[in-house]
């Protein structure tokens, strides 16, 4: 399992980044992302601190642990600099929380994610076709997620992704270890979605390819 989108005590998840990646390690996956929320007030107090300590569990407990961030209602009119400054900061894979129908997301934060080039736009709700189709053009991954309330979106990101032809990621959006995902999980998420293994076999591809590209950074 590669999973991108999870959460340590460096914003609101509940296990230290050490613990999460262990117990990850324990579950059998192969990579995970720390993807913390961010604003402005703790970009930089976090991403340099994720970046460390990836680099160190990759090397001590054998799995790839990957810096990302998480950018979290940021005004939209600021997403495209808090991605860059998170880039410039050590984030190596950057998430814009998006319009979830879990919560109330500045409206235009997927569409200003997508223009920013972002990797990834986490559960981005009721996204319109035309937000979907710049994502294609843009190469941003639109997310399928596991995650209670922001999973309701997933029926419609999927049907407008299969639809329009649109690049898929799964990711748990994990804040506390109950969260990390085992193939009952997913298989409960994909049947929801109406979605097929073979669409998840491919979401997972498209993460490994994200992984890739970093590699060549
Ligand atoms: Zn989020
Ligand atoms: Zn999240």
């Amino acid at each position: 399992m590669i999973d991108l989108h999870t959460h340590t005590l460096f914003s609101d998840g509940c296990l230290l980044p050490s613990e999460l990646v262990y117990r990850a390690k324990v579950k059998g996956y192969t990579a995970v992302g720390i993807a913390d929320h961010v604003d402005f007030s703790t970009i930089d107090f976090v991403i340099p601190r994720i970046a460390k300590i990836a680099k160190q569990l990759t090397s001590y407990y054998q799995i790839l642990v990957v810096p990302c961030a998480e950018i979290t209602y940021v005004p939209p009119k600021q997403i495209a600099e808090a991605v860059a400054t998170a880039r410039t900061l050590g984030a190596k894979v950057v998430i814009v929380h998006g319009e979830t129908p879990a919560e109330i997301v500045p409206g235009g934060t997927n569409l200003s994610g997508i223009l920013a080039g972002a990797d990834i736009i986490a559960h981005p709700g009721e996204i319109s076709e035309s937000d979907v189709k710049l994502a294609i053009q843009k190469n941003v991954l639109l997310e399928i997620t596991s995650k209670n309330g922001h999973c309701k979106g997933d029926p419609h990101v999927a049907k407008l992704c299969k639809k329009l032809g649109a690049k898929m990621i799964f990711n748990t959006d994990t804040h506390s270890p109950e969260n990390l995902i085992d193939e009952k999980g997913v298989k409960k998420i994909l049947k929801y979605s109406k979605l097929t293994w073979n669409d998840f076999l491919q979401m997972q591809e498209n993460a490994m390819l994200l992984l890739e590209g970093i590699k060549h950074q």
